[in-house]
């Protein structure tokens, strides 16, 4: 039979533009089908990883201004700098971001078409364009990539002014005296530092009985005494939570119990100028016509997917956050690239099972693989070794002292099995340890290789020395370490 297209691709986020990207090097037709009017790269680029990134570089700057010229020190971000200010830096570059997915559709010769795409059967998407207008195209293969939006409360209302979701936050026109946060994942730790760090009173409001539960013990620790520093307060088994506007005050309240009060089921009153709700996200999977070509999805709608990224139709594949987790887009980048190459049958290696995450808060944290924790409940031999910023030369240089590296390895082989880090550049400085990782190396490469200096990677180096200095006290001679290495090599 004879389709349009090799390959339909529904949205044009980084799941379905890495996959249109690798189609059209396989030399074949690909089309993207974008809902959004105005602009391509979805969350990625619009209201999601890139404009959040990018206000909090903004912070960043400005933290890091403020820090070395202490002159500022007394004086009110919000005061100093305009909310205009920050946006237009953002601006600029989700405007090149933009434009530089477009040129590469264009020179990779995608097309693309405005509209909203539904499944009309197993081969066939109709797209509805803004002006009402259906067109039928059909393909050999559809990939799935609608991404996904915020969840919205069910106790009160987003008015997107007071009350605000990752949306409408990228749109606010001054930066807040006073914020509460509500949600305890990622994107809720990410905004409070970036608005703590504009000078903002940030309360983080988690549900959650605990936080941030799959960082290692002592990077945590980290992290809560510098948010402590910053003063952001965050509440745990945070419940009952309330948002209405005290118009007599000209204030919004948001009233709240907690789990583990002293005076059980007290309502707790905070006054604040905006509410920012950051509990998760949903599948955009609803309003696609899955039911028309008979796509399963979970509980929780998001689509079911083997390792190949097909779903229980043998030519409709799915990517990025309609599969769920990791919903980053990170990975989906990976993983639009891999479902391009399964339907076409090219060999690719699958994404390793260790990832490396980030949380770009400020200042940064990032890990890949085994905490201490995990591997002791695992009944590993593991040892520690680790490097504090302030003992790093580079970190003295930029000022930025707060932080440390940790890797965890096995204490027989000192293959490296986790790497902790939080401090200035961690989401980069993980990729070091995570190639050595992956290629199956060991704490000795750090020691072994010359490394640029001075830099942040010097941690490792301190951090390797530091752990082997621990298998060294509990009894193994260096010299035997050495031998290990040579037999080893
Ligand atoms: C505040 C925030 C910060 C984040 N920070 C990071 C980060 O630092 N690092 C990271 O890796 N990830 C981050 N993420 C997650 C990341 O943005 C997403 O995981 C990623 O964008 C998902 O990619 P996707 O291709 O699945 O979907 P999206 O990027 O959401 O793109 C989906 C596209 O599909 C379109 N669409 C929807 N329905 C239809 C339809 N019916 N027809 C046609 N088109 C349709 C949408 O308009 C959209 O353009 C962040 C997310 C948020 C919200």
């Amino acid at each position: 039979m004879k389709y349009d297209y090799d390959v339909i691709i529904l949205g044009s986020g980084p799941a379905g533009f890495s996959c249109a990207m690798q189609s059209s090097k396989f030399d074949k037709k690909a089309l993207i089908v974008e809902a959004n009017e105005q602009d391509f790269g979805g969350n990625w680029i619009n209201t999601g990883t890139v404009p959040s990134k990018a206000l909090r570089e903004t912070a960043r700057i400005i933290q890091r201004f403020k820090k070395q010229f202490s002159e500022l020190e007394h004086e009110k971000t919000y005061k100093r700098h305009q909310m205009a200010d920050l946006h237009f830096y953002k601006q600029q570059i989700q405007e090149s971001k933009i434009r530089k997915v477009e040129t590469d559709f264009d020179k990779n010769e995608v097309d693309t078409i405005r509209g909203h795409g539904k499944l009309k059967s197993d081969h066939e998407v109709v797209i509805t364009t803004h002006e009402g207008e259906e067109k039928t195209l059909s393909a050999e293969f559809i990939l799935i990539s609608t991404g996904s939006r915020p969840v919205q409360p069910k106790e009160f209302h987003i008015d997107h002014d007071k009350v605000l979701d990752w949306n409408s936050v990228l749109k606010l026109n001054h930066i807040p005296h006073q914020l509460v946060i509500i949600g305890g994942g990622v994107n809720a730790v990410e905004y409070a530092t970036t608005f703590s760090n504009l000078g903002c009173r940030v309360s983080l409001l988690n549900p959650r009985d605990n936080f941030l539960p799959f960082l290692d013990h002592e990077i945590k620790e980290e992290f809560k005494s510098i948010l402590k520093k910053e003063k952001v307060e965050v509440l745990t088994s945070v419940y009952d939570i309330d948002v209405q506007e005290n118009s007599l005050r000209n204030t919004t309240e948001v009233k709240y119990k907690l789990n583990n009060d002293h005076e059980e089921g007290r309502t707790h009153v905070l006054e604040t100028e905006h509410v920012l709700f950051l509990s998760g996200k949903i599948p955009n999977t609803d309003t696609i016509g899955l039911s028309k070509a008979g796509v399963e999805t979970d509980e929780k709608n998001y689509i079911v997917v083997d390792d190949n990224y097909k779903t229980n139709v043998d030519n409709i594949y799915a990517a990025g956050d309609v599969i769920g987790y990791p919903a980053l887009a990170s990975a989906s980048f990976s993983e639009g690239r891999l479902a391009s190459c399964r339907m076409f049958g090219i060999d690719a290696l699958d994404v390793p099972p260790e990832i490396p995450f980030a949380i770009y808060s400020i200042p940064e944290i990032s890990n890949i693989g085994l905490t201490e924790e995990d591997a002791n409940e695992m009944g590993l031999n593991v040892t520690v070794g680790r490097a504090y910023y302030r003992n790093i030369t580079q970190g003295h240089i930029s000022n930025q002292d707060d932080g440390m590296l940790k890797l965890v390895f096995s204490t027989e082989t000192l293959k490296i099995l986790g790497i902790h880090i939080i401090g200035e550049r961690a989401s980069d400085l993980i990729h070091l340890g995570q190639a050595v990782m992956s290629l199956g190396g060991d704490i000795r490469y750090f020691i072994n290789h010359v490394l640029n200096y001075p830099t942040y990677s010097e941690a490792y180096r301190t951090a390797a020395l530091n752990g082997i200095n621990r298998v060294y006290k509990a009894g193994v001679k260096y010299k035997k370490i050495l031998k290990h290495q040579n037999k080893e090599d």
